[in-house]
């Protein structure tokens, strides 16, 4: 079995020159950096951009790291632009960049930025059991390669985002939602992202994940909790990156869903001994008693109980979104995200609601909320196995 690098150094600011340094660094355990690009190659810098949010609220890839990246390709002579779909695109792309600083770095640095929405897409055959094509953008085709910028978040659907997950972003605006109702189980959807995986795998240079400050508990947005993880890693394995990540969360990488499809259709190694790590101490990181999301006990109960609890006790033990009537400014952007048509408005006066029976709990809702207006709730019994 060949071996695979990951590397990850300390940093604990984003203060430009220091991440400059460190993201350099990252990169140079692969080598001459000259030799990875060719000259005048187009690299395609993938964001994690979920919503309007500035950069001290840790959910979107700090425009530092951004920064830092541009300069390293530039230095190589090669050509950068950057991109992403964020879930929720209510105020506008452009409201978007400029929020979470990537306006700004694009001025700067005089990189273009993409709209995957706007720049036309590409219809994919993909192997998958319910999803048969996909829509995705043409920017992954017009460029030479691509170099992946996830933030390192706690996810309440998935357990945790992070490499891999960051690719559903290459699916253009509302046609995310579509193929999350066709996926929508936890397994089913880490499926599709094994294939969206495969589309990019190829011309994947590097993840480099911006884990100096990302979430933990409840996330991937407002609902988590920043916190201070002071690391940057990349490797040129994503899979084996967020086994690493993963591993370091505390979540068990063995049998975990996420991986488990990317595992089998041998798109990535997850067994850690395969691992050359380079970098600080491992123990110099702060992982220490990371907050998981409330859903985290779903994804560890055995597969056998999962499967009894889906079909005969869904009654009984569930964890599902409910929106806070007092917070809720009724912006619909919850309605227009629930791939199960599970939120509802009665009337002009009234605001949404969840219905409960049609609710797949695929907390998309949760996700993109932002007015923290959407709360997520257990059962009783469920209750006994959460961890507060
Ligand atoms: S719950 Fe959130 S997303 Fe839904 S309408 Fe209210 S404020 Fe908007
Ligand atoms: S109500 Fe929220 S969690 Fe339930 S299916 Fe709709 S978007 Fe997903």
């Amino acid at each position: 079995m060949l071996k695979t690098i990951v590397s990850a150094y300390y940093c604990d600011n984003y203060d430009e020159n220091n991440v400059y340094n460190i993201v350099e660094k990252v990169v140079k355990s692969f080598g001459n950096i000259a030799d990875i690009i060719k000259p005048n190659s187009k690299v395609l810098i993938k964001l994690n951009l979920l919503s309007a949010y500035t950069p001290e609220q840790a959910i979107t890839t700090h425009p530092s790291i951004a920064k830092a990246i541009i300069k390293i390709i530039k230095k190589a002579g090669a050509i950068p632009v950057m991109g992403d779909s964020p879930g929720n695109l209510m105020n506008g792309i452009e409201n978007i960049w400029k929020k979470t600083g990537m306006l700004q770095v694009a001025k700067e640095e005089n990189v273009e930025l993409i709209n995957f929405e706007a720049c036309g897409c590409v219809e994919v055959s993909i192997k998958h059991p319910t999803v048969k094509q996909i829509y995705v953008t043409k920017a992954i085709m017009d460029c030479d390669y691509i170099i992946n910028l996830p933030k390192l978040k706690t996810h309440t659907f998935m357990g945790f985002t992070c490499g891999v997950k960051n690719f559903y972003g290459i699916i253009p605006g509302a046609r995310k939602v579509e193929y999350h109702k066709l996926a929508p189980t936890p397994r089913e959807f880490a499926c599709l992202l094994s294939e969206i995986y495969r589309m990019v795998k190829e011309k994947l240079l590097f993840t480099i994940v911006d884990g100096v400050e990302g979430l933990e508990g409840n996330g991937p947005s407002l609902s988590g909790q920043k916190r201070k993880y002071n690391i940057i890693a990349c490797s040129q394995d994503t899979v084996m990156l967020d086994s690493f990540i993963l591993n370091k969360l505390g979540i068990k990488t063995k049998n975990n869903l996420l991986l488990n499809p990317l595992k089998e259709k041998n798109l990535g190694d997850t067994d850690l001994q395969n691992m050359i790590y380079v970098g600080d101490k491992i123990s110099c990181f702060n992982f220490d008693k990371t907050k998981l999301p409330i859903t985290n006990f779903l994804n560890l109960l055995p597969s056998w109980l999962a499967r009894f609890v889906a079909k005969y006790a869904g009654k009984l033990f569930w964890v599902k979104p409910n929106i806070i009537e007092d917070k809720c400014v009724g912006c619909l952007q919850c309605m227009k995200s629930c791939p199960a048509k599970a939120i509802i408005k009665e009337n002009e006066k009234t605001k949404p609601v969840i219905q409960k029976d049609k609710c797949i709990g695929c907390f998309c809702c949760h996700e993109l909320c932002l007015h923290k207006a959407i709360e997520i709730k257990e059962s009783f019994i469920a209750s006994f196995f959460i961890k507060k």
